[in-house]
This record gives structure tokens, sequence and C-alpha cells, in this order.
């Protein structure tokens, strides 16, 4: 059953429309269960209406045309309830409607299974035999999981079909958004420049071919590079492997001497598609005819052929790489996953938004787009991102939906929206040297998480009171090997004395997680739970020490640098932490610099911090709450995760009150606590947290003056009242609706939503 499923997902996710991948799951199904008929109703987006889309048994005259509401029939009865229906005799069902040009009346048995993706049923997947007896319990569960699983395909397909009709209808129709994640505030238009990894072949987007017969001369030379790749091995292999298994390089050079490899790919390219994409489409199709194999020898296969589809691609690659790709003047960023070397790949005159199918608000590409003031969308799980490669987009950061090759009015109206944006921040500016405080005189001081160097001047221009929080990992990212010790004072110099006098928080290293440094791979089932910040430094003590040391001898002459330690889960951790800050400390004394020692504070982002909030606080300056990790950690979220991004919600009761026990613990010791998280960043949020008696919040340079409007626009009265209410609730989506009134109600409801 599991080859059957993924033999027919695969069909499915190669197939060129909605219609063909549908008419493949009926035939694969009724062939596979043994039954008269198979048919598949879908849903109308929004409507409770379902049409047959593809039957096999049924009269096919009927297809297309056969409507029926959630209200009528069976097939309606298992969308209404969203459950499976199986019927021994169906005509004699109070609720069997008969429709005569379906021919259905022969037809007694009936199993009907919803096809439900992301809890809405997308329609509904019907069996039928002639004679009458209800379906066996393995019959049922068959269908269930086929259409549990067909159920992304369906709708990945239907996405890529609207994309189709669309095309051909020339924008008269509204493009259906697709729903993903707000990732950065603000909209961005453009065209969908796809990226994917490199040697990627399930990334590669169609894209059509400039010059065919450039095409083909690229394709046809990687093809005689990888041949003399593979011959160099079978050389390098000669006396250590015995002959069958080295056989498999010549099976290698067999398929790529084959007609069926070049000469398809050769047609591919000559229909219109370039050179990777042909290649794509290619090895796809021998990945499908070799997996459908029952000889078990030749399934194995598979994984030879999408080898060397990697290998000729890897090579293809190569040629290109010493061409600089041309960027169009407002390129919005696609791909399964956007990476930050991807964004510093696009010149940043050119870059007008991301669209990520993975990730989510918190995760460090986001962060990245809210810091380079970029709008993002993220975990747009349906995007077919191998066919909207050029087509023009509308990337929407407040609600998290794209509309791919959108109509006149859409456009029109994002246009209005761009401009009231616009319009807004322009409007903002007023505000930037005024201080951040309530309607009742109490300050929230206002600092700006930063971490690029090119962020330093928007930061300063934000009117930020100073840095709290730098992130060091990105000078770390973008290099192919460890900072030096130099290398790295220069850079933290850099930040501390475009800030000084005003404070700068730096963290230490924060790598692990979703932050992968290319030259320390760190393979793991569980990231998040595993090595990462302060417990990959404690057990590098040579990189933390020479970090730290960079960062002492910054500071010196200017006196503006904290210290800030990511990711601490207990009191020994701590300890151990402060013995080297120590020692690096009275090393560069010995050594004759004139180095303080600079403030130090925690990260309080894991849970068991908030608990020990009170004690930790002793031992150090400040605390900083790193709600993107907390918020992950106490509701068991993965931050990056679009699947379950609903449930990531920092306004969660069990959020809000572990960040009051965090603020009582600190004041305990009259130690100040600020929050560095995007939450300080969420309007709604920051009155809460103001509320609550944060000491001051730290934001993206984007999002700062937004929050300081927040803050002048309310009274700490308010604020105090409006968390009391909050904290009565024990839902967090009442939380927000409450606080997006209190926005609205206050004049600032352009911040929640695109526009005025
Ligand atoms: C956090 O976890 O809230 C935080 C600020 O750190 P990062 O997002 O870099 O993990
Ligand atoms: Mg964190």
């Amino acid at each position: 059953m599991f080859s059957l499923l993924r033999t027919i997902v695969q069909e499915v996710n190669a197939a060129r429309n909605l219609d063909q991948a549908l008419e493949i799951i009926v035939r694969r199904v009724k062939e596979a269960i043994g039954v008269d008929v198979c048919s598949i109703y879908l849903s109308d987006n929004g409507a409770r209406e379902l049409l047959l889309m593809a039957s096999d048994g049924l009269n096919p005259e009927s297809v297309g045309t056969v409507t029926l509401s959630w209200e009528e029939g069976l097939v309606g009865l298992v969308a209404e309830r969203a459950e499976p229906v199986n019927l021994e005799n169906a005509p004699a069902h109070r609720r069997f409607r008969y429709f005569p040009e379906t021919g259905e009346e022969r037809y007694h048995a009936f199993l009907g299974v919803p096809i439900i993706h992301h809890r809405k049923v997308l329609g509904v997947l019907v069996v039928q035999r002639h004679a009458e007896g209800r379906f066996d319990e393995d019959t049922v569960t068959l269908l269930v999981t086929i259409a549990a699983q067909l159920a992304g395909a369906i709708a990945h397909a239907e996405a890529v079909g609207a994309l189709d009709g669309l095309q051909e209808q020339n924008g008269r129709m509204d493009s259906r958004p697709l729903p993903g994640l707000p990732g950065a505030a603000g909209v961005a238009m453009g065209t969908a420049v796809v990226m994917h990894p490199f040697a990627d072949i399930d990334g590669i987007p169609d894209r059509p071919a400039e010059s065919p017969d450039a095409e083909k001369t690229r394709f046809l030379d990687a093809v005689l590079l990888v041949r003399d790749d593979v011959k160099g091995m079978i050389e390098r292999m000669e006396g250590t492997l015995p002959s069958a298994d080295s056989a498999l390089f010549d099976a290698y050079l067999m398929m790529l001497d084959s007609d069926s490899l070049t000469g398809d790919t050769l047609e591919r390219i000559d229909a219109g598609n370039w050179a990777p994409g042909a290649l794509r489409d290619t090895i796809t199709e021998h990945v499908r005819a070799f997996d459908a194999m029952e000889d078990v020898y030749l399934k194995e296969r598979v994984e030879d052929v999408r080898d060397l589809g990697r290998r000729i691609l890897y090579r293809m690659e190569q040629q290109d790489k010493p061409k600089e790709r041309k960027y169009p003047k407002e390129t919005v960023l696609i791909g399964e996953e956007i990476t930050a070397s991807m964004l510093a790949e696009v010149p940043p005159e050119c870059l007008a938004g991301v669209v990520s199918v993975r990730g989510s608000r918190t995760s460090h590409t986001a962060i990245l787009a809210r810091a380079m003031g970029i709008p993002a969308v993220m975990g747009v799980r349906d995007l077919p991102v191998g066919k909207v490669d050029g087509r023009t987009i509308i990337a929407d950061g407040y609600s998290g939906r794209i509309y791919i090759n959108p109509s006149e009015t859409v456009t029109l109206e994002y246009i209005r929206l761009q401009r009231e944006e616009a319009e807004l921040s322009e409007g903002l500016l007023s505000i930037r040297d005024l201080p951040s405080e309530t309607t009742d005189g109490f300050r929230v001081p206002l600092y700006a998480n930063t971490g690029l160097v090119s962020d330093i001047r928007p930061s300063i221009h934000s009117g930020a009171e100073g840095v709290g929080l730098y992130r060091t990992e990105f000078p770390f990212m973008i290099r192919d090997r460890f900072p030096g010790e130099e290398e790295q004072r220069q850079v933290y110099r850099q930040v501390l004395e475009a800030f000084q006098p005003r404070p700068v928080v730096m963290r230490t290293l924060d790598v692990g997680g979703d932050k992968a440094l290319p030259y320390f791979p760190i393979q793991e089932d569980n990231p998040f739970l595993g090595w990462r910040g302060i417990r990959i430094t404690l057990d590098h003590p040579e990189i933390f020490l020479a970090q730290i040391r960079a960062m002492m001898k910054a500071n010196i002459g200017y006196n503006n640098l904290a210290l800030l330690l990511p990711m601490i889960s207990s009191v020994g951790e701590l300890d151990e932490a402060l013995v080297l800050i120590h020692r690096a400390h009275r090393e560069l004394l010995e050594e004759g610099e004139q180095v303080i020692l600079p403030a130090i504070g925690v990260m309080v982002e894991v849970p068991s911090v908030v608990f020990q909030a009170d004690r930790i606080a002793q031992s150090v300056d400040f605390l900083s709450v790193g709600t993107n990790d907390l918020t992950q950690y106490l509701l068991a979220v993965d931050r990056n995760n679009g699947r379950v991004a609903e449930l990531y919600e920092s306004l969660h009761p069990a959020v809000l009150k572990a960040l009051i026990q965090v603020v009582e613990g600190a004041h305990r010791h009259g130690k100040p606590v600020s929050v560095c998280g995007e939450m300080a960043g969420d309007p709604a949020a920051a009155i809460l947290l103001a509320g609550m008696g944060m000491d001051s919040l730290s934001v993206s340079s984007s999002s700062l003056l937004r929050i300081k409007w927040v803050v002048r626009s309310i009274s700490m009265q308010q604020a105090r009242s409006l968390l009391d209410e909050a904290l009565q609730m024990d839902r967090p989506e009442l939380i927000r609706e409450r606080m997006n009134a209190a926005l609205e109600e206050n004049g600032l409801g352009g911040l929640v939503r695109a526009g005025k």
C-alpha cells in the first residue's frame, strides 16, 4: 500500500494540471481497490458546493456538470460530516439523491471519504460497486489514508491549475490568494524570482529558454563533463571494488549515453523550457518509471537516476557561476526555504520582498527580512514554486497572503495600500526625536535589534536609544570559516562606535537550531532541543573566549558594551560562562589592554530560567527575554514550522504569566528586564509588555517608530488595565481580538493591517 500511495502522490505531483491529477487518482484508486466506480468531487473555495471533477466509472459526460450542495445527496453528507460514509445499499438511504446524468442508479455499495487539508474539506473521494455490501475496514482505512495523502497534492494542483487558468484568461479573473503567514510587515509587488539550493533537482523552476541552442549546448557540455567524472570514478575504483559493484558506474555511463536521457531533455528544451527545467522533467519521469517496477533491484536504481540528475545539474550550474545573475528591478524572492545567503545574493536595491514555503514569523529569515525592512510572507505551503518564476506577484506581509498574476483590481488596491503605508511611515518620522513615553509620562525606552552592518544607519536613524540585541551570528554566517579575534574586533568596534555613547547589548554566538554555519555543520534530529547557543560555546571555550576578548577590546574607549548570554538553561551554565568572561577580562588586563568588565545579562528563552529568574537575576546585571524561543518552548511549537504556526502565539496566557514572573524575579533584585524577541515589535503585545513593567523593548529598526507611536498613544494606566483584562481571558485569540480592538480605538488600526 505504501508504494501504491507513493506512486500516486508522485504522479499527481508531476501532473500538468488539476484535471490530469484527478484523472490519475480515480484511475489508480479504482484499479487498486477493485471497484466499479471511483470519483472525486471538489468543493468550490468557500462555497458549500461540490462539483464532480473526475470519475472512472460514471458517465463521462457528467464530469464537470454535476454539482450538489453540502446539504444534498450522500456526497454532500460526507462533506458535511467530514467523516466517511460506508453504505451497503446507497439508493435506500434517505440522503440518496439521483442524478440521471451520472448513470449512478446501477451501483449499490457506496463509500465516500472527505479530502481534508488544513482542517478544510476540499472535496470527497467516492468508490462504488454494483453489488450490495458494506466495504470492509481495510478498504475504508486505505481510502482514508489515500485521501489524507492526496489532500496536499490536490491543493497544490489546484494552485497550479488556478495559475494556468489565469494565464489563459489573461488576468481577467481575480486570482485566489494563497494563504501563508505574515513574516515582515509591508506589501511587496514585483516579479517572482525562484531561488533553489545548489544542485537541488526538485527545486528547479520552469523558466523559458532564452536561446534553446545555447541551453542545449549547456546541457550537452554538462553531460560530457559528468561522463568524464564517472570515468574518473571507475578508474579510481579499479582494483578496490569487486567488478559487480563497479558495474554500477557502467550503468551510469549507459544512462548518460541513452537517448531517453539526452534525447528527452533536448526535446523538452525545444518545447521551450530552459535546460535545468527540462532535465528535471526527464529525471522525474525516469524516477517514476523505475519506482513503478516490481523488481527490487531496478526499483533501487531510482537513487542512481536522481544522483545522475544532480550531477548533470551541478555541472550546468557550475558553468553558470561566473555570470552574474540579473535580477528584475522589483524582485520578490521565492523558494522552498529562503536562506540568509540567498537574500545576500540579490542587490539590495532590487529586493522588494520575500516569500518562503517553509518557516514562520520568528524564523531567522523573517527576522533578517524585518531587519532589512523588506516585506516577507512565510509558510505558503501550497505555493507551486516550480511554476511561478517570472510571474507578477503581490506579497502582503500583514495578512500573509500572496497573489500570483493579480488582476488589475487587486493590483490597484495594493498600490493604494502601499501609498498609504509610505505615508504612514513618512508621518511617523515626526516622532523620531520625541521620547518614547506614555501619555501619562512613563518612559518605555526603545532599542534596536540588529546584526547587519548595513542595518546600523537605519537603526540610528530610527531614533533607537541604543542596541538591545546585536546578533553576532550574522558576521559568522556570511564567512566561510570562523572569523578571527581581530576580524571580530573590527566588526564589533564599528557597531559600538556608531552608537556610542548609547549602549549596545552584544549577544555571544547563538548558532545551532535553525542557524547553521556552513563551515560548522551540525546534524541533529531535534536541533532546537540540541546543541545550540551557549551549549556550543561552553563546549568550545576557544570560540567563546576569542569572541569575548574581541568584544572587550572593541569596547576600549567607548565603554558602551553589555554582554548577553543566549540559551542559558541553568545556574551551572551561567556560572561557567561567567568564569570564562572573568578569565578573558583578567588575561586582557595582564596583556596590558585597558579593558573594563562590561555589564552582563542573560537571555530568558528557556522555560527553566523563568522559574529561576529570581536566582539568575542575582548573578547578573540585567535580563532580556527572548520571546521567540520562550514561546516555542513554552507552547511546544516549532517556531519554523508553518503547519503549527497558528498555535504559535506570544499572547498566550501562559506566555504572559511567564513574562510577569520574569519581571517580578528581576525587580526583586533591582535588576532591569527587557524584551528583545519579536513580540516586542508586535503593537498589541507591546502594550501588554509596558503594562507588566518591562523596563525597555528592543525591536527591529523597521518597527521602532511604529512601537513608539503605540507607546505615545496610550497611558500606562490603560496598558495596565488592558493587561488585567487579558489575564482574565484564557484563550489567546480573545486576547488578540481585545488588543486589536484597543489599537483601533486608539487610532492605531493602521499598524495591524495594510492601509491607514
Ligand atoms: C529570541 O529567541 O527571542 C531571540 C531574540 O533570539 P533569536 O530569535 O535570535 O533566537
Ligand atoms: Mg533565541
